[in-house]
């Protein structure tokens, strides 16, 4: 997804936080180093409320299913699972995850396209919700139900229809199908369910259908939420418990980004309208269930590196900071984020020069940011990128050099949520054949 963000650096910091002046940060680098993440605990509430009132004020039976994938820092999972965000995880080691910071299975949601018969197994005997997404799962969901006969088996289908508009793909990247859930348009989902009722014991509970789109448009949940409703009520009506959506909502964005996005009472409007329309003279009210991981977190992290050496070469000017482009934008993409400079001098006597701010590794495109016009940031000046919540910390490759650590702010009070990593655990022995 492509953003447009201005190139400047705005000098009104958003976060405004004493603890991070520059006697601030420099306190934290003693303990983490000279550069590291910040997970503002505050603005993680505020996000899950915002999404939880403007949905649930216009449809009462919600879940909200944090999406791990997209940060799975134990500490910021554990502050969700408290405000009441059930886990949704698509593999085992992040529902091994969940269940280790003490969420009640019963509120992991278990989706994903690659799930063993050990998986299933261990999913439906802790009563998880769990959404298959293809047809060879179906075995397991059945050899189970065989094996436990005296108890129900509840299961969703995550399933797989058109949702291109005039013939134009709304996919990312273009894609013309999604490669996920089981398709309705081949009668797969018609086969799939006469297959799972041949056991008794097994009860279709509910239909998932999270789909990556290019802009994440109003117009695109709203096939999304009626295709849903349709299927559901044509299918499954009499055991019917949940309409999954899945993610791919936007978040709020950061001021510079120049970019019109809908708003979370703009999704709430058209998703909860529909559910309430399409399940108007149902008595049993089916759960709305949504999965959000970049609108949850993206704005929650900031990460700060400290500048090690402005140089110039020929006519250019380059930062060199303790980080690298896979810390703030593992997917490469050229934007610059919102940022900010944290002087150690305030000397404003310096006239604007035009700058880029290079990393720590060897590769030419270790660019953190391109083309910033601001007075040179010169040595031991911190640099703070906005807006790194999403994938940084999980999509994001030890290379070179170790992971850098993460605090967590709450108000005034600040917590390790994790250390910098050192090269015992880099390259741990338990693993490592030296
Ligand atoms: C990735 C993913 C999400 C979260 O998507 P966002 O775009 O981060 O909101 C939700 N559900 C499923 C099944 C996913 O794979």
């Amino acid at each position: 997804m492509e953003r447009s963000i201005t190139s400047t650096v705005r000098s009104s910091p958003r976060l405004e936080h004493e603890l991070l002046d520059y006697d601030g940060i420099q306190k934290l680098e003693d303990e983490l180093g000279s550069s590291f993440y910040v997970l503002d605990v505050n603005k993680l509430k505020e996000n899950y409320r915002k999404i939880d009132e403007a949905f649930r004020s216009r449809y009462k039976n919600l879940i909200i299913g944090y999406s791990y994938k997209t940060n799975y820092l134990p500490h910021l999972c554990k502050e969700l699972s408290r405000l009441g965000a059930y886990a949704e995880v698509v593999s085992r080691l992040e529902y091994d995850l969940a269940l280790k910071i003490g969420e009640d299975p019963t509120r992991i949601i278990f989706n994903g396209p690659l799930k063993n018969i050990d998986d299933i197994y261990f999913a439906l005997s802790n009563k998880s919700i769990l959404n298959i997404d293809s047809l060879y799962e179906i075995d397991f969901v059945k050899s189970f139900a065989a094996r436990n006969p005296e108890i129900e088996v509840p299961i969703g289908l995550r399933v797989n229809f058109d949702i291109s508009q005039n013939g134009v793909s709304e996919l990312q990247e273009g894609y013309k199908y999604s490669r996920f859930g089981i398709c309705v348009d081949n009668g797969n989902l018609e086969y799939a369910l006469s297959e799972l009722r041949e056991q008794e014991n097994i009860r279709i509970i509910g239909l998932h259908g999270h789909f990556s789109t290019k802009d994440r448009s109003i117009e695109s949940y709203k096939i999304i939420t009626q295709n849903l409703c349709k299927l559901a009520k044509e299918n499954i009506l009499d055991s019917l418990e949940y309409i999954d959506i899945g993610g791919g909502i936007y978040g709020e964005l950061p001021k510079p980004y120049d970019l019109f996005v809908p708003t979370f009472d703009d999704y709430a409007e058209t998703i909860c309208g529909i559910m309430n329309k399409e399940f108007k003279d149902v008595d049993k009210k089916p759960f709305l269930i949504l999965e959000p991981g970049v609108a949850m977190v993206a704005n929650v992290f900031l990460f700060i590196a400290k500048v090690i050496e402005s140089k110039k070469i020929r006519n250019d000017y380059f930062v060199l900071v303790d980080g690298s482009v896979h810390n703030v934008k593992p997917t490469l993409h050229k934007n610059n984020l919102p940022m900010r400079i944290i002087r150690r001098k305030h000397d404003c006597s310096r006239g604007k020069k035009t700058f880029n701010i290079v990393g720590y590794t060897c590769m030419e495109k270790d660019y953190l940011a391109s083309e910033i016009k601001d007075r040179l940031p010169m040595e031991d000046d911190y640099i703070i990128f906005e807006n790194v919540g999403a994938y940084t910390i999980v999509f994001n490759p030890p290379f070179i050099k170790e992971r850098p650590g993460i605090v967590a702010m709450d108000n005034r009070k600040v917590v390790v949520a994790r250390k910098k990593e050192t090269i015992r655990q880099f390259f741990n022995e338990e693993i490592y054949v030296f």
